[in-house]
């Protein structure tokens, strides 16, 4: 943990804004249970503290993307459904099985090494390639656990798909993976489905199953984009000036010299960089708050450090030691995403392990 009077910057995250968007989420989803995809450290935030807050106001299912992730979320929510969505790497069967870790089997060999060895059936659920074309069963695959005996050491606990455009309310991809699952999964034994992921919870209910995978929008990041955001915000990352420079042509500013000053101007230095997640695309591109007022980030973004012209401002109130709000507030992170020509899901996960971190609320 870094202390505040030694970071650079401050991320906040706030748990009760955590649960209220899965509760959100649940409510929406109703009848289907809400699981919560925490992989990545949940998306950045961490998983320590998230995943808790989120069995404590009833989380039931955890979903992560490695075998490591499964066996560290274990211990901080041990009550609890944990799926692994790459399923099991081959001898670690009998040691996840031990934990009651359940995998995301993605073929007829994932199956097979997970039924072998094994004494009573194990618990696994079954991953369809319905059009993403990751991970998954393919229609020949499905044909044969249709007719042989292949699952009968598996406690099919769910069937699984995943879509590719969701976030498209309107793209026919969707519809057609719909009816590619239903058509493939009847071919199985009955088991819960699964299919929406964050996006996919606003499709309609055709598109619910048994349990939604709500991922990115629990963490504030907006599931229906082009639409207002139906989440709350859960991240908020904010620093302060260092040091302001009145420059004038022809100076410039940063690597490569790429910012030339077009007049006098006041550039203001920041504490975070791209070894923080500040993406170095962000460059020339980005933009923060001071002082209520929207400035951009000037110059090239480097390792640890940021440049912002501040000129507008009044220096009063941006001189060393202002508050500069970096993510979240009046710096929504779709809008930071798209301006360094990414999406939000990118800047989460990249959020660096320098700042001071603080968890508010949570049980
Ligand atoms: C990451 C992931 C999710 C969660 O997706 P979001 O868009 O973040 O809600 C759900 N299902 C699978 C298979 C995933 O890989």
């Amino acid at each position: 943990m870094v202390p505040e009077r030694l970071a650079g910057a401050v991320l906040e995250i706030d748990l009760d804004a955590l649960v209220a968007n899965w509760q959100a989420l649940g409510e929406r989803a109703k009848p289907a249970e809400c699981a919560a995809v925490v992989k990545a450290d949940a998306y950045g935030i961490g998983a320590a503290a998230a995943a808790p807050a989120l069995a404590a106001a009833g989380c039931r299912s955890f979903f992560v993307a490695f075998p490591a992730e499964a066996v560290a979320l274990r211990s901080v929510v041990p009550e609890t459904d944990i799926y692994i969505l790459s399923g099991v790497p081959r001898g670690a069967e009998a040691e996840l099985d031990d934990l009651g870790l359940i995998p995301v089997l993605a073929s007829l060999d994932d199956i097979a090494a997970w039924t072998a060895e094994a004494g009573d059936s194990r618990p696994a659920a079954l991953l369809i390639n319905t059009g993403m074309t990751r991970l998954g069963l393919g229609a020949a695959d499905i044909d044969i656990l249709g007719r042989d005996d292949r699952l009968d050491g598996i406690e099919l606990r769910l069937v699984i798909s995943h879509l590719a455009c969701a976030e498209e309310g309107d793209n026919p991809m969707n519809r057609a993976q719909l009816d590619r699952f239903n058509e493939l999964r009847a071919k199985l034994p009955p088991a819960p489905a699964s299919f929406a992921n964050s996006s996919g919870i606003f499709l309609g209910p055709d598109y619910l199953f048994d349990l939604v995978r709500a991922g990115v929008a629990l963490y504030g990041v907006n599931p229906t984009p082009g639409r207002p955001n139906p989440m709350r915000e859960v991240v908020r990352l904010t620093s302060r000036i260092l040091q302001v420079h009145e420059v004038a042509p022809p100076m410039s500013v940063g690597y490569g010299a790429t910012h030339k000053v077009a007049g006098p101007s006041r550039i203001a230095v920041v504490p975070v960089g791209y070894a923080d997640g500040y993406l170095r695309s962000l460059s020339g591109r980005g933009f923060c708050y001071v002082d209520g007022r929207r400035v951009p980030v000037v110059g090239r973004v480097s390792m640890d450090l940021i440049t912002l012209d501040v000129s507008d401002l009044a220096p009063e109130r941006s001189g060393p030691g202002a508050p500069v709000e970096l993510i979240g507030g009046p710096v929504p992170i779709d809008d930071l995403a798209a301006a360094a020509d990414t999406i939000a899901y990118e800047l989460l996960t990249s959020l660096g392990p320098r700042y001071h971190r603080v968890y508010r609320g949570g049980a």
